[in-house]
């Protein structure tokens, strides 16, 4: 009598969930039975908050700045519990799309790419060695197609910050830390001149300190660090031309030479193992 009870409880849940969410509803797999519980019901109702909040941002009713109501008031305005709304907000609040100011009110934030993108670098911190491989693929279609950019756009302003950078390195020789904190800069330096902020958070992203660490180890451990630079100063050279497609070729062969000190590095680690 108590399974058939809570058998028709959880069914009560999925209706209701069914009618707030439009017909989807949240299902949970346990031991090969399909049962529908309060946890998956009020996952559906945060989905449902997010996806309201989400088109009023996109429709332009909360535009980026713009605060949002209070919970209440958004709650019933969105026909949703406070909870779903309050759960919603916790998730766009850790996604930069909304701005929480204890004592003052929620906020949307400016929705620019560099806070929106930001948890790409924290992701690719947190992936496996045999996707940083894959991480470095997607470098090489980017990379180089901005470095080309850049040789368009970058000032000599620009260009000369770029020289003290090169300077910088060759001075710091086999200091990783150093290295690493150069090589960022550098690289950070030629793709903002683009002036795409997309692509600059993209790639900042895509080129997160430890896979750079990793890199960096490697070319010092075999003795490549020196050629290393001197790509740098290729690079340069290509950008003080302001010749695109020798920029672009010699960006392509530098992610390059990364690509493969990291497969060396990751072949080592796993015969370690
Ligand atoms: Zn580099």
């Amino acid at each position: 009598m108590a399974s058939g009870q809570r058998r028709r409880q959880t069914s009560d849940v999925s209706i209701v969930v069914g009618v707030a969410g439009a017909g989807r509803m949240a299902r949970v797999r346990v031991g090969g039975a399909r049962l529908t519980g309060p946890k998956g019901a009020s996952m559906a109702l945060t989905d449902d908050a997010i996806a309201k909040i989400r088109s009023m941002i996109q429709s332009g009713e909360l535009p980026p700045g713009a605060r949002l109501p209070p919970e209440p008031q958004l709650a019933a305005q969105m026909g949703l519990s406070r909870s779903g709304v309050r759960e919603a907000v916790k998730v766009l609040e850790s996604a930069r799309v909304l701005d929480v100011r204890r004592g003052d009110g929620t906020y949307v934030t400016s929705l620019a790419p560099r806070l929106l993108l930001q948890g790409l670098g924290v992701a690719v911190e947190l992936l496996r060695d045999d996707t940083l491989l894959e991480v470095m693929e997607v470098r090489r279609l980017l990379e180089p197609m901005a470095t080309g950019l850049a040789a368009l756009r970058m000032t000599d302003a620009d260009l000369d910050e770029l020289g003290q950078i090169l300077e910088d390195m060759r001075a710091a020789t086999d200091d990783a830390e150093k290295l690493i904190q150069f090589d960022t800069a550098f690289h950070h330096t030629v793709v903002a001149t683009t002036g795409n902020e997309t692509l600059i958070s993209l790639l900042d992203g895509l080129s997160g300190r430890t896979l750079r660490a990793r890199v960096w180890r490697g070319l010092i451990e075999g003795n490549a660090a020196h050629q290393t630079i001197e790509e740098h100063h290729t690079i340069y050279l290509a950008l003080r031309a302001r010749d695109q497609l020798l920029a672009q070729a010699s960006a392509l062969l530098h992610v390059n030479t990364s690509e493969a000190w990291l497969r060396t590095v990751l072949a080592a680690k796993s015969a370690d193992g």
